[in-house]
């Protein structure tokens, strides 16, 4: 069983399958949020140039949602590791939920954006959403007037900070990867570089990843139910 000391150097990736014991739905499971919404109509900047009322709509309901959502057992897990591992633990999430933040984890890079804020497209100025009209169909900018988009990384878009999870990819000893499907690139990919470079890989999955070949360890099952449990024993022995 694997003994973590605080030196040792944790990469966490995180996807939609660690929040659907919050309640959120996840990306490609039956019943999930893309089943009644094609992708190419909500998350794309085509669909936002083409129907920006439509991918509001999408955006709004989402965040509406997300407000009442409660991080689980698996994120306050992740805040422990971080607690024992400080400098030497990041946590890389494609989630756009905010619940690692509500549960506490401070080194977080949310490379997919976040529900919780918007950028004006014509000044480019960050807003929180919560202080943004959101009855209007299409909601403006405070300080130009411009049209706000939300802050999220959509298909066809660089996700943010590649560079930086790039270094910890190539540094880190072990890489964990909890509720992710192994389908959505570059995230997909995060797992082939952490090997080459040397890092044990672990992942917590529901079902097995598309990317299972490059996982030294897999748990298969809830990661709220998994997680706790294994970062004890990586802890405490
Ligand atoms: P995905 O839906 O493709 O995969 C989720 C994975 O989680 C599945 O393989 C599923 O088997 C697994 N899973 C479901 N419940 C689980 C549980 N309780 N414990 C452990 N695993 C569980 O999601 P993805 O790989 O993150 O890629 C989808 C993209 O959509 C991401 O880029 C993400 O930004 C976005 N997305 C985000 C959210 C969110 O913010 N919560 C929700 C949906 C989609």
């Amino acid at each position: 069983m694997l003994k973590l000391t605080p030196a040792t150097k944790v990469l966490v990736l995180t996807g939609a399958g660690i929040s659907a014991e919050s309640g959120i739905r996840t990306f490609r499971d039956s019943g999930g949020l893309w089943e009644n919404n094609r992708v190419e109509e909500v998350a794309t900047p085509e669909a936002f140039s083409s129907n920006p009322i439509k991918v509001w709509e999408f955006y709004r309901q989402r965040y509406e949602d997300s407000i009442s959502r409660k991080p689980n057992p698996a994120h306050f897990a992740l805040v422990k590791l971080e607690h024992f591992l400080g400098d030497n633990f990041l946590l890389v999430t494609q989630n756009v939920d905010c619940l690692h933040l509500k549960a506490g984890s401070k080194r977080v890079l949310e490379m997919h954006g976040s529900l919780a804020t918007c950028i004006c497209t014509h000044c480019h100025s960050k807003l929180a959403i919560k202080d943004i009209d959101l009855t209007k169909y299409i909601p403006t900018c405070p300080f130009c007037n411009g049209v706000l988009r939300p802050d999220i990384v959509w298909f066809g878009e660089i996700p943010h900070y590649l560079s930086l999870i790039d270094d910890a990819l190539r540094n880190c000893s072990i890489f964990l990867i909890v509720g992710t499907s192994g389908v959505v690139y570059p995230a997909a990919g995060f797992v082939l570089t952490a090997k080459l470079m040397g890092a044990k890989t672990i992942a917590i999955n529901l079902e097995k990843p598309d990317n299972l070949s490059y996982i030294d360890e897999f748990y298969q099952g809830k990661s709220g139910e998994i997680l706790p449990e294994l970062v004890d024993k990586w802890i405490n022995g």
